[in-house]
């Protein structure tokens, strides 16, 4: 499963290669596909105009090769969603639903071969090398996200836990058969740290991987502290297996199974969102499509010695960005790792946040503090870091108001930063 390539030309050689022979088979399978070539030969691939989820769903029919209908794959989607189901198939194909408000989910097509892949390239990446004979991993999901679901492979033991179970319950689970590997959103593990240092959890993973949210650091070193060892992540969503870090910590794209464009968004050309290609997905293409998510690009080699990207951190979604209006009547994009930074630079002591840009200029700010802190300090210490990064950025100072509305763990992922207007803005 593992390729070694000399440099990075090699491995960016091996990706053209790669892409251009899948997309010769695929081509005459996809009328969609073939639509957007626009009669181009596929060496120039590099020129179509790049999809996002709304044109995919808005093509399904004719964009998968499998011959499934939207509506079909929705009633078998949503039917397993209801049942709690985790494993809708339509025959031998499974169906994956996205998370996402209704009417903006995406569904996924996934076949058995491709599906093996998936598993491979992922145990490859997660099962640390000392996992050599049997292991038991524990995967916390949300429901129709079964790609894991065909490995009961001999040495490896999949328990699948759903998260819109209490704590209590995973609790008693876990304890009752202990993870080698436990693999859950970082919202969730901050619920199994709490348990764990309250003595009510009594397991030792030999291995932590944080998965489907961003892994902020406020909840990173919560983590790391409760289980005493480092987390691993992994960038995995219904779109690919993205990328995984590495034995330093550093995420590296997984550039052996897809190719990762870059949009940068910034200046300084250090934050892009990811256009990806995947040259093994032949059920639904995954042809320079763009994904919804920020991404922040390490600016020094890692020294394990990848040559794949490294990646400093996952921000967050694009719809998250602020969008902050300007003394001079523009409007600024905002990141949310500037936000992230300036709210955890406040005080050492924070524990829990959420900032969530409800208007043009109004915010909310919940905030919580190790015991024993006056929150209303550091609620106004935080406040003023805010309002000097809007300052700073020549952002008029919105309103921030306090709220004590904290994500709960459970179905709704975890977001530390975001955008969500309460009446849309205007224009
Ligand atoms: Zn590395």
């Amino acid at each position: 499963m593992r390729r070694r390539f000399a440099n990075r030309a090699a491995l960016e050689a091996w990706q053209e290669r790669r892409v251009r022979r899948f997309l010769k088979r695929i081509r005459p399978l996809s009328s969609y596909t073939d639509e957007r070539f626009e009669g181009r030969s596929v060496d120039r691939w590099r020129e179509l105009e790049p999809i996002e989820k709304v044109a995919m769903m808005a093509n399904f029919d004719r964009l998968n090769t499998v011959g499934v209908t939207k509506q079909k794959a929705f009633e078998v989607a949503l039917e397993a969603e209801r049942s709690r189901d985790f494993s809708p198939s339509l025959g031998p194909i499974t169906v994956g639903l996205s998370s996402g408000t209704s009417g903006n989910r995406g569904l996924f097509l996934v076949a058995p071969r491709e599906q093996d892949i998936w598993v491979g390239s992922f145990l490859a990446k997660v099962l640390p090398r000392s996992i050599l004979s049997r292991a038991r991993i524990a995967l916390f999901l949300r429901a129709n996200s079964n790609l894991y679901e065909a490995t009961g492979r001999g040495r490896l033991t999949f328990d699948f836990y759903d998260l819109i179970s209490p704590i209590p319950a995973h609790v008693a689970r876990l304890n009752a058969a202990p993870p080698d590997i436990l693999i859950a959103p970082p919202s969730l593990l901050r619920c199994l740290a709490a348990e764990l240092s309250a003595g009510r959890l009594k397991i030792c993973p030999e291995r932590l991987v944080s998965a489907a949210e961003v892994l902020d650091p406020v909840d990173e070193g919560i983590i790391a502290e409760a289980f005493g060892q480092a987390i691993h992540q992994a960038y995995q969503c219904t779109e690919g297996f993205l990328g995984m870090s590495c034995a330093e910590g550093t995420l590296h794209l997984n550039e052996d199974g897809v190719i990762i464009e870059k949009e940068y968004i910034d200046e300084r050309r250090e934050k892009f969102v990811p256009i990806v290609t995947d040259f093994s997905r032949t059920s639904q293409p995954i042809i320079r499509y763009r994904l919804n998510d920020i991404l922040t690009e390490a600016k020094t080699p890692c020294p394990c010695g990848s040559l794949f990207t490294s990646i400093a951190s996952i921000e967050g979604r694009c719809d998250d960005l602020f969008e902050m209006p300007t003394y001079d009547g523009d409007v600024r994009p905002v990141f949310p790792d500037f936000i992230r930074r300036a709210v955890i630079a406040s005080t050492d002591t924070i524990t829990d946040y959420q900032v969530v840009q409800r208007g043009p200029s109004e915010l909310t700010l919940a905030l919580r503090c190790r015991p024993g802190a006056v929150t209303e300090v550091e609620f106004c210490a935080a406040v003023e870091r805010l309002q000097t990064l809007f300052a700073e950025l020549g952002c008029r100072a919105p309103t921030i108001r306090r709220s004590e509305d904290l994500h709960r763990a459970g179905l709704t992922k975890l977001r530390r930063v975001e955008r969500r207007f309460d009446t849309p803005p205007e224009g």
